[in-house]
């Protein structure tokens, strides 16, 4: 499946809830979500409610659309999570968040997951010394993310740097901006992850 081209506050307005997929945007005044609180499109603001079926599906779209990741490879994810140990909604999430684009926006690394995947696809980005150009590299616990020497003085990556100083990185990443470097101390708990997932839906979803 192509990936989407669109306006990206659609999705938002379509899942009711904020995705923060532009950066800056998302937290000021202008974000779609708090001007038109309805879906887009000419039903927007007469939709029913959801069917139960409705809600798992919008659960799934939600953390699909959150994370940036395609249908097929949200599938894909999801069969790992549902082969390992443990519960399969957290299994999920946290191979969703252990990708390096994910962490690299969750450090302020990136403005957006859409702004990481770029900068990450651009070759701006090590993973242990060797330059990782794979947005969806999974990282694992004890791994080092650093931005690549050369693109320290980019106006770019400095910018980007400055803009997202302020935000506030998780405790399972050990970020050190001096160094420009991230670690992952450990794969995140469940309690540890700020996201609009409804993981059991998720379960239910692909269960049936
Ligand atoms: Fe647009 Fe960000 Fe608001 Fe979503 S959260 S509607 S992407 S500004």
């Amino acid at each position: 499946m192509a990936r989407y081209t669109g306006a990206v506050c659609r999705l938002c307005r379509r899942e009711g809830q904020k995705l923060f997929l532009k950066g800056e945007r998302c937290y000021s005044e202008k974000c779609s979500v708090g001007i038109r609180g309805y879906a887009p499109g000419q039903h927007g603001q007469g939709r029913k409610k959801s069917s139960e079926y409705g809600l798992q599906l919008r659960a799934k779209q939600t953390a699909r659309r959150f994370y940036g990741v395609q249908e097929n490879q949200f599938h894909h994810y999801f069969e790992i999570a549902e082969r390992k140990q443990g519960i399969t909604g957290d299994n999920l999430l946290k191979i969703l968040e252990s990708r390096l684009d994910n962490v690299v926006y969750r450090v302020g690394f990136a403005s957006s997951r859409a702004e990481a995947r770029q900068l990450v696809g651009h070759g701006h980005f090590e993973v242990n010394g060797k330059r990782v150009d794979i947005a969806s590299y999974l990282l694992k616990a004890g791994d080092e993310v650093s931005i690549c020497e050369k693109s320290r003085s980019s106006e770019k990556i400095k910018s980007v740097l400055e803009a997202n100083s302020a935000r506030p990185v998780p405790q399972w990443i050990d970020v050190n901006r001096d160094q420009f470097t991230a670690k992952v101390i450990n794969l995140p708990t469940r309690d540890q992850i700020e996201a609009p997932v409804e993981e059991q839906l998720i379960v239910e979803f692909y269960s049936k």
